[in-house]
């Protein structure tokens, strides 16, 4: 159930309703907007819910309207949320903090892996000189084989923490198990659960009982449903900013390395308030095929970009045959900016 309560509802009105629910043995979780405060009553489905607890919630004064989720995925469902939900990036000292879900269409680049000092800061000037407003670096890397580089670890989000300095960029970057959720919030201003870390619901649950905004990305092979589950676990746990990104699915198809589904987005759109982004760099794996998908995304409404950019990609020490050097990436966003106008967008 959802509750929506009437415009000005005070603190004792929200007490009021939270207390009503816990009686009825559910967990209030509060979202509270500007123009309007709801309150999800989370927990198994109350026998009674239609004809003893909604009556009962009506009847407080401050409910506007008790609705009825029908979905499994409550907090992520469109039912439970007016418009589309927008979130600022960029809590932490230092970052130029930009709004995800609005007008503006996020620009997420940088390099597949964080690899020295330098290679970094000097793709993150680049990319903010090209207008991209958040930068994105793996320190953890979920590699195939273990005997690929496995990323710089902690050293790799001390050189992000000096690129937002050096830069205001906020930072992405990816968390990879429950015990390092709380040293990755540290450093990054989004955490990224990785397509193999979809439905790992511990670290689910970890990233949901913080408050640093989180990209979940498509599974490999996971259905659009259980993609917005698996987003359910992180808002139950209370942290409500949360995007999606489409990275690219196993299909038959050998001619690009994953498929990236594009129809994702206005299935997410349609599901669910939450905003989601494409990444065409993980979802072809061809550097060649990444422009225009780029542009695709952005026609059908994607809300950001994610895009791997390396000053050298035939150095880089991961992704590099799907990366763009920074040329190439100055000459994409010069080429989007007139797509995302005709949609209504800016860059
Ligand atoms: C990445 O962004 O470099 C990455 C490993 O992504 P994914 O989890 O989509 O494969
Ligand atoms: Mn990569």
């Amino acid at each position: 159930m959802i509750i929506i309560l009437k415009h000005g509802a005070s603190d004792a009105d929200i007490d009021a309703v939270s207390e009503k629910l816990k009686e009825h043995g559910y967990s209030p979780n509060l979202t509270r907007g500007v123009e309007q405060t709801i309150i999800a009553a989370i927990g198994a489905p109350n026998l009674a819910e239609k004809d003893l607890v909604a009556p009962q919630l009506q009847a407080l004064d401050a409910v506007e309207e008790v609705l009825f989720v029908s979905k499994p995925y409550k907090l992520v469902s469109r039912e439970s949320r007016p418009g589309p939900t927008e979130f600022a990036i960029g809590q932490h000292k230092g970052s130029t903090p930009v709004t995800l879900g609005g007008k503006q269409i996020v620009m997420m680049a940088g390099p597949c892996s964080v690899e020295n000092r330098e290679q970094l800061l000097d793709t993150a000037q680049m990319v903010r000189d090209a207008g991209a407003t958040v930068l994105r670096g793996g320190a953890y890397k979920p590699r195939t084989s273990p005997y690929d580089f496995q990323g710089l670890g902690l050293e790799g989000l001390q050189y992000l923490a000096a690129a937002r300095e050096a830069t205001g960029l906020p930072v992405i970057t990816e968390v990879m198990t429950p015990a390092l959720v709380e040293q990755v919030c540290e450093y990054a201003d989004v955490l990224q659960i990785g397509a193999r870390n979809m439905q790992n619901y511990d670290l689910l649950r970890e990233v949901g009982r913080c408050r640093t905004p989180v990209m979940i990305k498509r599974g490999l092979s996971a259905t659009v449903e259980e993609w917005l589950k698996a987003a359910e676990y992180i808002l139950a746990g209370g942290n409500m900013n949360v995007m999606f990104c489409e990275r690219g699915i196993r299909t038959y198809e050998p001619s690009t390395r994953f498929t990236l589904d594009l129809s994702a987005v206005p299935a997410i759109k349609r599901a669910s308030h939450l905003p989601i982004v494409i990444d065409p760099s993980q979802g072809t794996g061809r550097r060649d095929m990444v422009a225009a998908m780029s542009k695709a995304a952005i026609a059908c409404g994607a809300d950001g970009l994610i895009i791997e950019v390396h000053p050298h990609p035939e150095d880089a020490l991961s992704d590099g045959q799907q990366t763009l050097d920074t040329k190439q990436f100055t000459q994409l966003m010069s080429e989007l900016k007139p797509i995302a106008q005709a949609v209504g967008r800016t860059i």
